[in-house]
């Protein structure tokens, strides 16, 4: 028993916690948990808790099922709000192995270690900060009605709005609470939606918060009787609901993003990082918005009063929030950083986080030059201004983002060929599936002819 292991043991016999949850994540970025006796988990640390993998969305046929969730016990947290029968319980995350105990491929948390491991090669470690955005309703609306957002507020907004307001302050102490650290929380632009989000971390950190985050999410907005959802675009004409992601690779304690010489402040390493994700940027969009309904929200559209704050197209920019890639306003040296604004609330993080690192490591491997960045509002240019520049829009539907995506070998490399056969053909039934529906808009417009 190591020592983390051993401080884990000890919390749970001094608080007398009677409950332990061990977490994964599926690859589509489910949530999956089990529950332990605590006397169990010396063993737990030891062997792991067997599993069927073939009953977990991408993990396995049912011909080599079993599977060993392994407790992580650096990522041991007690969880004080949650009524049990002690009243608190505490969690873990888990690895995933196989019987013979090597890492299994199927395993999200495995996909981003491994990309993690390859920038440790290059004396990188990377860091990213979600910016998670989502929406508060009255209720669920299983039946695929409208729902009905729980207040009018904009931006912002601070006063006349008490269901929010209270919500994101018990978020906010309860995230606090168990140890992820937020920097900001506001309403959004729209009514009923949120953002909050979360200090910068190591990748592996974020993604384990990000998935930790939307459970608690939910569970204080149900404690406090609405529903929280992290559907990429639930509303036709309110902007969709965004996880712009900031990036940065750091050498030891030195942002390797940051050239105080460069009049933009930023390094080659980070030219040619930005230059990658853009290379790459089409082929990686099913990964970072993974559902049909996630290309509604990567749709330019000026609605009423706003514009939807998206990118439709690969380019970057300064300060340019129509850019996929913006450099944000320049700070302290060790802020240094890039914000990719095309993955949305519902991607797996790990997934998410190694995709766009690969492009960029990628970028710096090659020497990718970086293009001009775009000045200008590239929405509201023309589509032959558009390409003139070079602009490529990314891709407008799932279909279209798989067949991209099955194209990469970048893709395929950092997934790994489980995980990446698995999704495309996931992904591509989930198209299909979607692709037969007859909607109410076929009807609205149809029906009279
Ligand atoms: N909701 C917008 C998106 O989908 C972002 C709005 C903003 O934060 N400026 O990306
Ligand atoms: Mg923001
Ligand atoms: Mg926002
Ligand atoms: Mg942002």
């Amino acid at each position: 028993v190591d020592r983390q292991q051993e401080f884990v043991l000890r919390t749970l016999e001094e608080r007398d916690i009677r409950f332990v949850r061990l977490w994964f994540t599926d690859v589509l970025g489910t949530l999956k948990s089990v529950s332990v006796a605590p006397a169990e988990l010396e063993s737990a640390f030891e062997e792991g808790i067997g599993f069927d993998g073939s009953a977990i969305e991408g993990f396995a046929r049912v011909v080599e099922s079993d599977m060993v969730a392994m407790p992580d016990p650096t990522t041991f947290q007690v969880f004080p709000f949650e009524g049990g029968v002690s009243g608190e319980s505490a969690r873990m995350f888990c690895d995933i192995l196989l019987p013979d105990g090597s890492p299994s491929w199927a395993d999200p948390r495995h996909v981003l270690r491994r990309a993690l491991s390859k920038a440790a090669e290059k004396g990188f470690t990377y860091y990213t900060h979600p910016e998670i955005e989502f929406y508060l309703l009255e209720d669920g609306a299983p039946d695929g009605s409208v729902p009905i957002p729980v207040d009018t507020g904009g931006y912002f907004e601070h006063t006349t709005h008490a269901v929010a307001r209270d919500f994101r302050r018990q978020a906010v102490l309860a995230l606090e609470r168990i140890g992820i650290s937020v920097e900001f929380s506001h309403h959004e632009v729209a009514p009923g939606q949120q953002e909050i989000d979360l200090r910068y971390a190591d990748a592996l950190n974020t993604a384990d918060n990000i998935m930790t985050f939307r459970h608690v999410v939910k569970e204080v907005a149900l404690s406090t009787g609405v529903q929280a959802t992290f559907m990429p675009k639930p509303f036709t004409d309110q902007p969709g609901s965004g996880m712009h992601t900031h990036l940065s690779l750091f050498e030891g304690e030195r942002n390797a993003f940051h050239d105080g010489g460069d009049p933009m402040k930023l390094s080659k390493v980070a030219r040619a990082f930005i230059a990658g994700l853009l290379v790459h940027a089409r082929e990686y969009t099913a990964v970072t918005n993974q559902w049909v309904n996630s290309f509604k929200r990567l749709f330019p559209q000026a609605l009423p009063n706003r514009v939807t704050e998206s990118p439709a197209y690969v380019c970057w920019g300064h300060l340019n929030r129509s850019a996929l890639v913006r450099v944000p306003a320049y700070g302290k040296p060790n802020s240094a950083r890039v914000e990719v604004r095309s993955p949305d609330s519902a991607t797996n993080p790990y997934l998410a986080f190694a995709v766009m690192l690969g492009a960029g490591l990628k970028g710096i491997e090659e020497g990718y030059e970086l293009p001009p960045g775009a000045e200008d509002d590239v929405w509201s240019l023309t589509s032959a201004e558009r390409r003139a520049m070079g602009y490529e829009p990314l891709p407008e539907n799932l279909a279209e983002a798989i067949d991209v995506m099955a194209g990469s070998e970048l893709v395929a490399e950092v997934l790994g060929e489980h995980v990446f056969d698995f999704f495309l053909r996931n992904k591509r039934s989930e198209w299909e599936q979607y692709r037969r529906e007859v909607t109410p808009y076929e009807r609205q417009h149809y029906l009279s002819l």
